[in-house]
């Protein structure tokens, strides 16, 4: 899988790629990531991306030429399954639409800053619309690393079993049952019985309790009955 990445902050990817799960992907060869700085797509010498709103009111917003230099560039070298604009107003973000998005090949995601891109590329240019949820961040760097994240732990090889992501919450529409490890007792807290059992059955029966009563508490709506 490929992911491009077009911001005005690619610093901000430094961390979140660099460690862990998607360092070593990345290490594999199981996922490209590029980043692309949208001022290298300016059209003038202050490699300006924003401009004022047209009708006043307040902050910038970003201009259609710059994103639609950068992502045609794009286009002109491989074929794109999504162009995803991060938006506070777009589909919310869930493991099913990781899911989806994972058995994808080439995918861009556009972060906005300031008041958000003019609408026009929203309108012409981008293919889908996502929220990482009902709240309003600076920009949309944080929301596509959440959503590379998302998707990349999901592609055949990058988690090893131990870590398998079809043991997680929401993968079968159930959030995951509680987890222990040593010691079985800490400051009198013990772990329950039945996990020391042995007996594969009756934890497996436990467990499947446990993330049916956890979802009725915790997540109703996913309708665990
Ligand atoms: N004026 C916009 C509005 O009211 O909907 C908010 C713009 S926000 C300050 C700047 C950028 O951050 C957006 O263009 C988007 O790319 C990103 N962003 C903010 N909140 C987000 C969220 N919940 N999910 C995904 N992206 C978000």
């Amino acid at each position: 899988m490929r992911i491009d990445i077009i911001t005005i902050f690619p610093e901000m990817f430094e961390g979140p790629f660099s460690e862990s799960i998607i360092k070593r992907a990345r290490g594999k060869g199981l996922v490209e990531i590029q980043l692309h700085n949208l001022r290298d797509y300016a059209t003038d010498t202050h490699k300006k991306v924003d401009d004022y709103a047209f009708s006043g009111g307040a902050g910038m917003v970003m201009m259609i030429e710059p994103i639609d230099r950068c992502i045609s560039t794009l286009k002109q070298q491989r074929s794109y399954d999504e162009i995803i604009y991060l938006s506070p107003d777009g589909n919310i973000l869930t493991q099913a639409v990781s899911n989806e998005l994972s058995l994808l090949q080439n995918l861009i995601l556009l972060c906005g800053r300031y008041k958000g891109v003019d609408e026009r590329v929203r309108e012409h240019l981008i293919t889908k619309e996502i929220s990482i949820g009902d709240y309003v961040l600076s920009g949309g760097e944080l929301a596509a690393a959440v959503l590379t994240d998302s998707i990349i732990r999901l592609l055949p090889g990058v988690l090893g079993d131990e870590t398998s992501a079809l043991s997680d919450s929401f993968q079968d529409g159930l959030i995951a049952p509680p987890v222990y490890t040593r010691p079985r007792i800490y400051k009198g807290w013990e772990v329950p019985e039945i996990l020391l059992s042995g007996d594969e059955k009756k934890i497996a029966e436990w467990k499947h309790h446990q993330s049916i009563s956890r979802t009725k508490a915790r997540r109703p709506n996913l309708d665990p009955d």
